[in-house]
């Protein structure tokens, strides 16, 4: 007996041959059906939108349900940018070099240990083709490059979206811009995205519910997934899935008691970031079938300094009064370090050419003083040290040089005159939203598999419901939607091309 059947069996005492997947509890009986498909994608964001085309482009009957009455999720909220690259049509055509090699020593030596690297290698082997894709299925993009350090909002559509020129990314590969902004008139980035992914399912008859939640799968004693409970209405209806379900509902940041659980340095943030969706109930539909889940404290705490970019020739310390960090890096890797590697506390310490602009509302300033002595004393931090790290800082700077987190020279001087400030990054005061990236365990082909590496027979899994692409620190904007999007496309391929059970 296979290990799967066992533990099928285990689990499938007095469930009359069919268990319940979420929950230890009897599941539908075959012919009890309410409805019947072949692939049910559960979630209607990028990852589930994706899924839908590719199953339905395959031939396969198709039906997406989402909880919510608008679809779209936190694809639609977000700016919607992808990170491509490797040569897409639109580096090309703005005359950026690039290579795939480039791309995957960026993502491969920042992501933090152990990153997942058959994913990222087909990723970038296949991200100028991904690009073509999107653009196929109706995604507008302008003809410009912007060179600064967020979101274009004037019509660009390429621009550097992550850590690419700040060190030690910079020494890994030569950096590229490869954040890929979909053109957006009165809209979100990713609401244009959503909304042509949506029109191309709709255009594809692919069938959409709203109002309908998945609950928990419908499995059968041997361990393959028959379909999905849900609930309608506030009834609870079964789905027959002949082909597979592709769990595509978002990630978790909105179930706090799963994030204190899962994720706790992600739980101290004070934005919770993403529609309201993200309760992980796909995650959790999918540990119940007995699927492993990865990475779930992991996830992405934002500290957006910039813009103004002049900020950044500030430093940021840590409650010892030490720097930990370039401050020129990309605000994802910023915000990792603190919450994750600082008990969520930092300060921006700026003179009077970096300080933030007076309207601003996401860091409180929090000290004010002639000497960098006064406003240590003020921070109360331990004797002596600021004045250590500044003057040390200083001397360097002075002579072009950051021997300890090798500033970019465009933000790197010597700070130089009062007033002194200091500004509060810490993770539970300042404007810190956090999204989560644990998730089910899946092949590069979307198949989530269980605790001992085996595949669950019909059961898919993307976007921020699976553990993709994007981890700490959240090294570039644009890894998420394109993992949703790459792999989502991915997942239900596979699906739609299983045997029909
Ligand atoms: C403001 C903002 C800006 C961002 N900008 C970017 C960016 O520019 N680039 C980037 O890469 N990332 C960005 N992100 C992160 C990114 O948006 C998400 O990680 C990504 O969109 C997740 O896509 P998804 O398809 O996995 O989930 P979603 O897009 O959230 O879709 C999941 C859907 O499933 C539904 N659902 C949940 N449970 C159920 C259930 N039980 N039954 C049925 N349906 C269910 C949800 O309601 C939701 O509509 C941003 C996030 C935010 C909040």
């Amino acid at each position: 007996m296979k290990r799967r059947q066992l533990l099928a069996g285990l689990g499938a005492a007095g469930a009359a041959g069919l268990v319940g997947g979420a929950r230890a509890q009897p599941g539908a009986r075959v012919g009890a059906w309410d409805m019947t498909t072949d692939v049910l994608v559960v979630g209607s964001g990028s990852a589930g939108a994706s899924a839908a085309i590719e199953a339905s482009r395959a031939g396969a009957a198709v039906l997406v349900i989402e909880s919510l009455p608008r679809f779209g999720g936190s694809s639609a909220m977000s700016a919607g940018v992808v990170y491509a690259g490797g040569g897409t049509a639109l580096q090309q055509a703005l005359g950026v070099t690039d290579s795939v090699a480039a791309m995957a020593a960026f993502i491969t030596g920042m992501s933090g240990p152990q990153p997942p690297l058959e994913k990222i290698q087909l990723y970038c082997e296949e991200s100028a083709a991904h690009f073509d894709w999107l653009v196929a299925q109706g995604v507008r993009y302008g003809d410009r490059l912007y060179t600064g350090m967020t979101v274009p909002m004037d019509g660009e559509s390429l621009y550097f979206s992550g850590a690419e020129r700040a060190w030690p990314a910079r020494e890994l590969a030569p950096p590229a811009p490869r954040g890929h902004v979909p053109l957006a008139a009165n809209m979100t980035g990713g609401r244009a995205l959503m909304e042509a992914l949506l029109a191309r399912v709709r255009e594809l008859g692919v069938s959409l519910l709203s109002g309908v939640a998945a609950q928990r799968l419908v499995v059968a004693s041997d361990g393959r997934v028959l379909g999905m409970e849900v609930s309608m209405g506030g009834e609870r209806k079964t789905v027959r899935a002949r082909r597979g379900v592709v769990l595509a509902s978002g990630g978790f940041i909105h179930n706090r008691e799963m994030v204190s659980l899962y994720a706790p340095h992600l739980y101290q943030c004070s934005v919770p970031w993403g529609n309201i969706g993200d309760q992980g109930v796909g995650i959790n539909i999918g540990i119940g079938a007995g699927a492993a889940a990865l990475r779930m404290h992991q996830g992405f705490a934002i500290v957006p300094l910039y813009p103004p970019e002049s900020v950044l020739s500030g430093i940021v310390v840590n409650a010892a009064g030490q720097r930990f960090v370039p401050e020129d890096t990309y605000y994802g890797v910023l915000g990792d370090a603190i919450a994750y590697h600082q008990q969520g506390r930092a300060w921006l310490i700026t003179d009077s050419g970096s300080h933030l602009p007076p309207q601003q509302d996401n860091f409180p300033q929090v000290a004010q003083a002639n000497t960098v002595g006064d406003l240590a004393e003020q921070l109360q931090f331990p004797r002596g040290a600021l004045q250590q790290t500044v003057a040390y800082y200083n001397r360097n700077a002075g002579n072009g040089e950051d021997p300890q987190f090798h500033k970019s020279a465009a933000f790197l001087r010597p700070l130089q005159g009062p007033p002194y400030r200091a500004w509060d990054l810490s993770v539970e005061r300042a404007f810190v939203p956090a999204h989560t990236f644990g998730g089910l365990h899946t092949t590069v082909d979307g198949q989530v598999l269980d605790g001992f590496g085996d595949a669950i027979p019909g059961l898919y899994a993307a976007g921020r419901t699976a553990s993709g692409l994007p981890a700490a620190p959240y090294i570039a904007s644009g890894l998420s939607v394109g993992d949703c999007t790459f792999f989502g496309r991915r997942a239900g391929l596979a699906a739609a091309n299983r045997s029909v059970t």
